[in-house]
């Protein structure tokens, strides 16, 4: 964090306190070079990017709509609730990690078989062939839901 009096780039936190119930920290720090004290204050920031959908739209990323996706593929098999969720958080990195202000939606497909293809091979048959047919994360949970409707009671 360079100095706003003097430019200088060495800083030093001399206070650190949580601010807007926690969103954010206030620090107050002291150049080291003019010995001036400034205050900043550091948000996480979450900048995922878009996801970018067969039909050209974008959308935010929807982590809760990942994991319904991968838990509908993963239905009735033996896979843990904490495999799913590790899945889910890799696949969140990739995204985080691609540093693209949009990824396509079928990048975010191919994440998902890969993830599934090592949790579990029935659900990533189950999921590859729907997907594979829609190339959209929508389409496919909307094709399982029918799917699930029509097969009906013998859940
Ligand atoms: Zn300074």
């Amino acid at each position: 964090m360079r100095c706003p009096f003097c430019k200088g780039e060495d800083t030093r936190v001399v206070d650190s306190r949580d601010a807007d119930g926690g969103a954010s920290v206030r620090r107050r720090r002291e150049c080291l070079n003019c010995a001036e004290r400034f205050t900043t204050f550091e948000k996480a920031e979450l900048s995922l990017p878009q996801i970018l959908k067969s039909d050209q739209c974008r959308e935010a990323f929807d982590e809760a709509k990942l994991r319904a996706g991968m838990m509908r593929a993963l239905e009735k098999r033996p896979v843990e609730a904490d495999q799913v969720e590790a899945a889910v958080h890799r696949i969140r990195h990739k995204l985080s990690a691609s540093g693209e202000r949009e990824v396509p939606s079928s990048q975010l497909g191919d994440w998902v078989m890969e993830e599934l293809q090592e949790l579990d091979e029935v659900a990533y048959v189950r999921f590859a062939s729907v997907y594979r047919r829609f190339q959209d994360l929508d389409a496919f949970t909307e094709e399982l839901e029918r799917l699930r409707a029509k097969s009906g009671a013998d859940d």
